[in-house]
């Protein structure tokens, strides 16, 4: 959903707020939480509740940002949009899907956990899969050393995680080195049989503009460690399963520098940042053109976790943030006397 705000004056620009109202699944390890994890109940001067930061806190934010202009009498020159959109946890389909449909704006700023930072790009992840296959056979003759393709599958892990130790890039003081992660491993029939198949599920993070090369090195990694890449006929291969891209604004950028300026007026201590999760900043940048930064209250290792929670005072100022920043960029025209 767009709403869309503001009189389009000509010569004034236009601001995209947006985030994403879909969230993470709550039912399996809801017995983890001290509140039912829909109850939204406020404690410690936090709301807890799934979503309360990753990202339904944030469109509250941005809601309060615009009611808050409008309740002082003041409307934006430019247009301002606000986007609620969805899908944004597996892939970012709502706000790729606006702009494939030609949404256009001179600005974007997409609210997620940044404790209020600034952040003007993040990291993208390419998700391997690595599939090994070895020669099945009784689990009595096996012999004391096991062998299979489970065995052989947790070798290659240290194969994977070797060739990122050393990293070294421009942009590791910013975003960090690439990073690894094995999210999954599956693989054996039963234990009276040798494993015949297994696969492993990998995570590589990377900075902009460094994702070819991560790749690559992965590449040569398991290829030392005897993995084939993409060949059907391999009987050890690494494929590359999905790749949500990295994206990035230039820190100069108006858009980033004048952000920052209203952040630091509300919180003095307000830096510039990167974000080391994956957003849908990717497809506003990537896909739309759009410079974008990433903004909002409240910490990211909160999200996809019991007892998600946001503090209240970071909501008021993002709010705040927001308001200062759309009557810069937009400008703002008193409208007559404050609403009621
Ligand atoms: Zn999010």
């Amino acid at each position: 959903m767009i709403a869309t705000w503001g009189r389009g004056a000509s010569g004034a620009k236009s601001l995209t707020l947006n985030s994403h109202i879909d969230v993470v699944s709550w039912e399996e390890g809801a017995d983890a939480w001290s509140v039912h994890p829909l109850a939204g109940e406020v404690r410690d001067d936090r709301i807890i509740g799934r979503g309360a930061v990753d990202a339904k806190g944030q469109i509250v934010a941005a809601c309060m940002a615009l009611l808050g202009l409008r309740d002082v009498g003041l409307e934006p020159e430019g247009t301002v949009m606000l986007m609620s959109v969805v899908d944004e946890e597996p892939g970012g389909n709502g706000t790729l899907a606006a702009c494939l449909e030609g949404l256009s704006a001179d600005a974007a700023i997409v609210l997620e956990p940044t404790g209020n930072h600034v952040a003007y790009g993040h990291r993208g992840i390419v998700d391997l899969r690595v599939t090994v296959q070895s020669a099945a056979g009784h689990g009595a003759v096996a012999g004391a050393a096991p062998g299979g393709a489970v065995v052989r599958a947790a070798d290659i892990i240290p194969a994977l995680s070797s060739v990122l130790h050393g990293w070294h890039a421009p942009q590791d003081a910013v975003y960090g080195p690439p990073s690894l992660n094995i999210g999954r491993i599956e693989g054996g029939e039963d234990i009276f049989s040798v494993p015949r198949r297994c696969t492993l599920d990998a995570g590589l993070r990377y900075a902009p503009g460094t994702g070819e090369a991560v790749l690559a090195a992965a590449r040569d990694g398991l290829a030392r460690a005897g993995v084939g890449w993409d060949e059907d006929s391999a009987p050890e291969v690494a494929r590359v399963v999905s790749h949500y891209d990295a994206a990035e604004t230039p820190p100069a950028h108006r858009l980033i520098q004048g952000l920052l300026g209203a952040a630091q007026r509300f919180a003095p201590g307000a830096t510039l940042t990167t974000f080391p999760g994956g957003c849908d900043a990717r497809h506003l940048v990537n896909r739309g053109g759009i410079p974008t930064a990433i903004f909002g209250a409240g910490e990211l290792s909160s999200a996809h976790r019991a007892d998600e929670a946001v503090p209240i005072a970071e909501l008021v100022t993002t709010a705040q943030t927001l308001a200062w920043f759309i009557m810069e960029w937009a400008g703002c025209h008193r409208n007559g006397s404050p609403a009621a």
